[in-house]
């Protein structure tokens, strides 16, 4: 059995591919199209098998439509032969605790993404124009980006004490009543389907940027997805950032607590107890577009929300671009000086 997958037409055998506008499956040869139900009946029987282990060592698989070798690295899951082109998933990166739950399909087209990537990159002038050039926008490619959902229950008490000072005077003496309350405050909370990035490939920075995803379109888990688009295997597990993200949500958590106490001038919390229940996480993968380049050494990023069209980048400046601009202002406002010194004269 192989250890890659094709999903193939089944009225000509080539290579299906997910098309977003109808969230169905497309043959790019024959037009032919067909629906989640067609493909699980046909492919049933084959998927219900359990995988090959996974040489993580070789990395070495082959294209079933051509034989070709396929270039993948240890956390590519999902990809496209090099020669024919042919959308090829690697199964077993998809198996056991690295089967995803669930995934959000791409809304968007590549059409629809090269579009956007377009109209933005048009409003930036001091770009270098290879950046605008159709051979580097057709470089756009879909990938979906291994994400941990976390839902959490918090329950927090702070336990403390409130002093409330006031002063007068009747002209001879000046009186201060100090006042001490117990401050007590009981609190929770819901955190649900908190996106955290799972993979060091992806830049976090941009992942944030494209967020939100709208949840309501998580579907379950199924391999077809993924043809016609990369994927990327997790490199981050969840205790990894469990520490962090326990900070984060004590912080959260005290500072809700600590503003619902007011009219004290002074507040000692003596005792905050922040618990953090039915902790979940959930392994799902997001749908982004993303256009990578590289100048002078750097890499620069453009990643778009493949389900919502959200879309965040950076770019290298054309230096000598910018130094044009400049002495066109320059040019002009020299012309302008001159004028009204002439007028002047
Ligand atoms: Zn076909
Ligand atoms: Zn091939």
């Amino acid at each position: 059995m192989s250890s890659v997958k094709e999903y193939k037409c089944l009225s000509c055998k080539a290579g299906l591919e997910f098309h977003p506008p109808t969230q169905n499956w497309k043959c790019n040869y024959c037009f032919s199209e067909f629906t989640k139900e067609q493909l699980d009946d046909a492919y049933q029987q084959e998927e219900s098998k359990t995988p090959e282990e996974d040489n993580l060592e070789l990395d070495s698989y082959k294209c079933t439509s051509c034989g070709a070798e396929l270039i993948a690295d240890g956390t590519t899951s999902a990809t496209f032969c090099l020669y024919c082109k042919s959308p090829t998933i690697i199964k077993s990166r998809f198996s056991g605790k690295f089967k995803p739950k669930n995934l959000i399909p791409f809304r968007l087209t590549q059409e629809e993404a090269r579009d956007i990537y377009k109209e933005w990159i048009g409003k930036r002038r001091f770009v270098p124009d290879e950046f605008k050039g159709k051979r580097e926008i057709d470089k756009i490619t879909g990938i979906y980006a291994p994400f941990w959902l976390f839902d959490c229950h918090v329950e927090g008490v702070i336990d403390g004490e409130g002093t409330m000072v006031s002063s007068w005077s009747d002209g001879e003496y000046r009186y201060t009543n100090t006042k001490y309350y117990r401050v007590f405050r009981r609190g929770n909370a819901e955190y649900h389907k908190v996106p955290v990035d799972a993979s060091k490939k992806l830049d976090d920075k941009f992942m944030h940027l494209i967020e939100p995803y709208n949840y309501e379109d998580l579907k379950d888990f199924s391999m077809q997805y993924m043809s016609g688009f990369m994927a990327e295997k997790r490199t981050v597990e969840t205790d990894a950032m469990g520490e962090q993200l326990k900070e984060q949500v004590n912080k959260y958590a005290t500072r809700l607590l600590d503003d619902s106490v007011s009219g004290y001038n002074i507040v000692d919390s003596k005792n905050v107890d922040i618990d953090m229940l039915d902790t979940k996480w959930d392994y799902v993968l997001l749908p982004v577009w993303v256009l990578t380049y590289i100048s002078n050494g750097k890499i620069y990023y453009y990643a778009l929300n493949g389900q919502t069209g959200k879309a965040v980048g950076e770019l290298p400046v054309n230096k000598p671009k910018l130094i044009l601009f400049a002495v066109i202002i320059f040019l002009v406002f020299f012309l302008i000086v001159v004028l009204i010194g002439g007028l002047l004269i």
